[in-house]
């Protein structure tokens, strides 16, 4: 087993083990109950990880995070109400109108 990454809370962990488990990758969180003990505890120490069970699947499981990292910097603007939509979001978070093709 060997550790993906560290990620900033619970929430984004478990996000990011759901998407690699969907690939194909076995996933692993770890401190996920040491949160309580923060403030006991170095910060750096009470994030959440990801670990991946295969270490044969490491490089893929990377790739996949940088995929989704990109993902989550892409911005459009909606066609049908003109909002600005980040994120991984493929329809307009306002008016569900689906994401104009990419040029
Ligand atoms: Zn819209």
């Amino acid at each position: 087993m060997k550790r993906l990454v560290q990620a900033p809370n619970l929430a984004i962990a478990t996000l990011w083990s759901d998407l690699l488990v969907e690939a194909g990758i076995r996933t692993s969180l770890q401190r996920v109950f040491t949160s309580g003990l923060a403030g006991e505890i170095p910060p750096d120490q009470a994030l959440p990880e990801v670990w991946v069970q295969d270490d044969g699947q490491w490089e893929r499981a990377r790739e996949l995070l940088d995929a989704l990292a990109h993902c989550e910097q892409r911005r459009w603007f909606c066609g049908a109400c003109h909002e600005l939509v980040e994120g991984p979001f493929e329809t307009c978070w306002n008016c569900g109108a689906p994401m104009p093709a990419q040029a």
